[in-house]
């Protein structure tokens, strides 16, 4: 067996050569065990990022990825294991709604979450706004977790998915995540793990996406349920707009509030009295539906969507989540809130043409809603709350988006930022459909 040279084997790939099975595993093996290093493996992830992967090497990073860690079975539970993941956005906490609606339905979620990347926010991190939410369990009591709740959320443990959770940290910083085989083994080596039976995905478009145009998007789409289906899972993909920021909210704890509002039953309000929530509610419930619908195929899709809609109004998908916020020991009732907050008006009236999503998504990074750099550290109360969605009028003078955060001075600085991200024009826009397909 021939010994990995990291110069070599990241030559190779950076002249465009394909590599085998064998050495990519020999090369994700040595990264988690740290015999390679980042900085070997952001000259890597670049090269591939330029280069790209033929399908067998996909194939092969998404399971040398899986057996870095271990990959869980759940022996003797029968329940259908369903997750959902998403490729990223703004404002897109999905997740936090979609799975107390499907454990309400009766089937399980085994959820492995990630963290914010790039100027996208991630599930990890809102979880851990919530006062004492533990995210870092180990994996016996994971599998416990999810048998007496049908659901439970988790980060990548050092058990499952090590060099993936290593992997993302350092592309969130090197200009690495937009490469299609590198989302792909990202996301299917964390959910194969997982051991489920079935997965819905999320593969967003638009300005906010990592990848912008509807093709590339159905792309990735279509290579992610190849890997799925490869591996024996159900595998549903929906194509969905990200081209505004999902939802009123942007940033960790406010995205916790709006998802517990929704599961409330709350409306909210926008300046024409239009509710905010309308979209983050509808996309949750079509993929809760979908998901439901792959672990009940007896049942039509019609009826999933009627199901998850009655769990959602009853309050039954409320208690769910609370019981597994609780069970994780987070204290919601000690979310907490920014002692700031100022508010950002429109200089004119119109309509809204449209968010630059990705600065947006930017300016709430810089804030301290994602990071910069590795090691940086997440304000949980930091973030952006949207008074108006594409297609909405405004007045002059109207609030347009608050900005919430500890230091009154830079939630202003951001002010022009923000106002730049958002286009007031005289005529309504075209409007686009929040899901665009089905795969
Ligand atoms: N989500 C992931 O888990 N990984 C990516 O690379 C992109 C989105």
């Amino acid at each position: 067996m021939e010994p990995l040279l990291p110069g070599r084997f990241i030559r190779r790939k950076r002249d465009g050569q394909e590599l085998g099975d064998h050495e990519i595993r020999q090369w994700i093996k040595a990264y988690t065990e740290g015999t390679v290093a980042d900085y070997q493996m952001a000259a890597f992830l670049m090269a591939v990022y330029f280069r790209g992967m033929s399908g067998a090497e996909t194939f092969a990073l998404v399971k040398a990825m899986m057996a870095s860690g271990e990959v869980l079975t759940w022996p003797g539970y029968d329940l259908f294991k369903v997750d959902k993941h998403s490729t990223g956005g703004v404002g897109d906490k999905t997740s936090l709604i979609l799975a107390p609606i499907v454990a309400a339905a009766g089937l399980a979620v085994p959820m492995m979450s990630g963290r914010g990347l790039g100027h996208t926010g991630g599930t990890l991190d809102k979880l851990e706004s919530v006062p004492g939410f533990n995210t870092q369990i180990d994996l016996p009591e994971f599998d416990r977790l999810v048998r007496a709740n049908r659901m439970g959320m988790i980060g990548q443990t050092t058990a499952i998915c090590p060099a993936d959770r290593k992997m993302y940290a350092l592309r969130d910083v090197t200009g690495t995540v937009e490469s299609l085989p590198l989302v792909c083994a990202s996301i299917m080596s964390k959910k194969l793990a997982e051991g489920i039976d079935g997965l819905v995905l999320d593969v967003k478009y638009g300005n906010g996406a990592f990848f912008k145009e509807q093709e590339r998007a159905r792309e990735l789409g279509k290579a992610l349920k190849a890997i799925g289906t490869q591996y024996g899972k159900k595998v549903v993909v929906l194509l969905t707009d990200m081209n505004q920021p999902l939802g009123a909210f942007a940033g960790n704890a406010l995205e916790i509030f709006e998802c517990h509002e929704i599961l409330k039953g709350a409306t909210r309000p926008g300046v024409r009295g239009q509710d905010l929530y309308a979209d983050t509610r509808a996309l949750s419930l079509e993929l809760a539906a979908q998901m439901l619908h792959l672990g009940r195929p007896d049942l039509k899709i019609e009826a999933c969507r009627a199901e998850c809609a009655r769990l959602l109004e009853s309050g039954e998908a409320l208690k769910h989540f609370e019981l597994m916020l609780s069970s994780q020991s987070g204290r919601l009732s000690e979310l907490p809130r920014a002692p700031h907050a100022h508010v950002v008006t429109a200089d004119r009236a119109g309509y809204v043409q449209g968010f630059d999503t990705e600065r947006i998504g930017y300016i709430n990074v810089a804030l301290g809603a994602g990071r910069l750099k590795v090691a940086d550290v997440i304000d949980p109360v930091a973030g952006l709350e949207f008074h108006a969605k594409t297609g909405d009028r405004i007045e002059a003078g109207e609030p347009l988006v608050t900005v919430h955060g500890r230091d009154l001075q830079r939630l202003r600085d951001v002010a022009t930022d923000l106002r730049a991200a958002i286009r007031i024009g005289d005529t309504t826009p075209p409007t686009t459909p929040l899901i665009l397909a089905t795969l």
